[in-house]
């Protein structure tokens, strides 16, 4: 890796994703407390942070998975959609991938690829097609194309999901804990996979507890604690010089 943080962050763009004073609460519990997030066009994030303060929901709001009560979350200037067309082409402008693959078992890897672009994007089946195996090329799963999700391995269903995202030329990229899920042996295939994007220019907030890709990848790591943002560094200074006690902590029992 000869790439520093600082000709990464040169290169960053315009704001892409930005979140103001987004407050959540499920019933009594208040899940997002005033998030404040700004990230840029090319920008690589990674969230981390204990179980339960709320990484997920952050990301299911981005996608508008989730309402939220207040505070506005902006992707190129514009108001999360509500309902309709705009909302649907909000989430193929927005990829998630999540720790569960979420593929359909009952088509085929290559229909899984093409049907977001046909029906969503409008493409004509073949140009859905020619897409498709240029990017399960990329992934390194192409020779597994006509085969159905349960006949490949974790590490190949997570690259496909990886693929099925890109189809839809996201202009952002979120993943929950893509690896979590996964075989030890696999997690490298699908982190190597979220490298090469990273290193690509696409935009990603990404949650995971894996150091080495925050450490390879990411311009910034933010640290959740009890649905607040606690802290926000690079990685290097992330890593080894934490600011506050929460993520002293954390990282305490992680590393
Ligand atoms: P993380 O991804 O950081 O582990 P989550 O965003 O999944 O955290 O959850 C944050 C908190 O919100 C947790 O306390 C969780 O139990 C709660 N929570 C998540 N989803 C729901 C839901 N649909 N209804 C009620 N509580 C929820
Ligand atoms: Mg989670």
């Amino acid at each position: 890796m000869t790439e520093t943080t600082a000709t990464r962050s040169s290169a960053l763009g315009q704001p892409l994703v930005v979140l103001s004073g987004v407050n959540k609460h499920f019933g009594d519990l208040h899940v997002l407390k005033d998030i404040n997030l700004t990230v840029r066009e090319g920008e690589v994030v990674v969230v981390i942070g204990p179980s339960g303060s709320g990484k997920s929901t952050l990301c299911r709001t981005i996608n508008r998975l989730e309402t939220f009560e207040s505070g506005s979350i902006t992707i190129h200037g514009t108001e999360l959609p509500k309902e309709g067309k705009a909302l649907a082409k909000l989430r193929a402008d927005v990829g998630m991938v999540f720790q569960s693959f979420n593929l359909f078992h009952h088509k085929t890897i290559l229909d899984n690829v093409t049907m977001g672009p046909i029906k969503v994007r409008g493409l004509k089946p073949a140009a859905a097609k020619e897409r498709a195996m240029e990017l399960l090329k990329r992934v390194g799963v192409d020779h597994q194309a006509h085969k159905y999700p349960a006949q490949l391995s974790g590490g190949q269903q997570q690259r496909v999901a990886i693929a099925r995202s890109l189809a839809m030329d996201p202009t952002v990229m979120l993943f929950d804990e893509p690896t979590s899920a996964l075989d030890p042996e696999m997690i490298n295939e699908v982190l190597d996979v979220m490298t090469t994007l990273a290193h690509s220019g696409m935009t990603m907030i990404v949650v995971t507890h894996e150091m080495g890709f925050a450490r390879k990848a990411a311009d910034r790591v933010v640290f959740m604690s009890d649905g607040a943002i606690v802290e926000e560094n690079t990685p290097e200074e992330f890593f080894t010089n934490p600011q506050s006690t929460r993520a002293k902590d954390f990282l305490g029992k992680i590393l």
